[in-house]
């Protein structure tokens, strides 16, 4: 008699658990890939990744810098005929290869994030300069793009100084809480 082979759905749960999405849902119509805008630079696109995680093959995912690509603009979910949210699969996948140590493939995207959020947290909103410092720290690439970055500065685009939002407190009571939410 012929086995049939088991699928390992362990990624799978471990993906809706962090995010509440069902990959399964997912029937490879493909429509998410096609009106993606960085689908030509992934090497596996919105659909093949969803595909990988149904067939539970969590190494293949979380090493590649696909995930990495994802700009969040939303347009694959928008067309998605099961309303399937990628923006919150990719987004966990990126959060369990961290937790997990995986090594990040664009470890630039990875210290973008996290720079990005703690000016937000400090400040209520960005902070063009301390956003380039705090990146160039992480990446420890301190000369890189800085042909690009100076004429900006030099034209006023970057202000010197951080300016704070007025209600700062409130902001940080939404990183408390959503901090206390994730270790929950
Ligand atoms: S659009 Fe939705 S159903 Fe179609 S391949 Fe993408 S995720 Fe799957
Ligand atoms: S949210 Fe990400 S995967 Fe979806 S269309 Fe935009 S860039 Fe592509």
């Amino acid at each position: 008699m012929r086995e049939i082979a088991k699928i390992d759905t362990t990624f799978a749960e471990q993906i809706k658990n962090e995010c509440g999405e069902n990959v399964y849902s997912c029937y490879q119509c493909k429509k998410c890939t096609l009106g993606c805008p960085t689908a030509y630079a992934m090497r596996y696109k919105p659909h093949q990744l969803i595909e990988a995680i149904q067939l539970g093959q969590k190494d293949l995912v979380l090493k590649d810098q696909s995930i990495w690509l994802c700009l969040s603009c939303q347009t694959c979910m928008a067309r998605c005929p099961q309303n399937l949210d990628f923006v919150k699969v990719a987004d966990a996948a990126r959060i369990i290869a961290q937790r997990e140590g995986f090594k990040i493939p664009v470890p630039e995207i990875a210290a973008f994030n996290s720079s990005f959020l703690s000016l937000v947290e400090r400040f209520g909103r960005i902070y063009e300069i301390g956003l380039v410092m705090l990146i160039k720290l992480k990446t420890k690439q301190i000369m890189k793009d800085m042909a690009m970055g100076l004429p900006l500065f030099f034209k006023g685009k970057f202000s010197f100084l951080p300016h704070k939002v007025e209600n700062i407190s409130a902001v940080r009571r939404i990183f408390r809480n959503t901090k206390e939410l994730e270790q929950k």
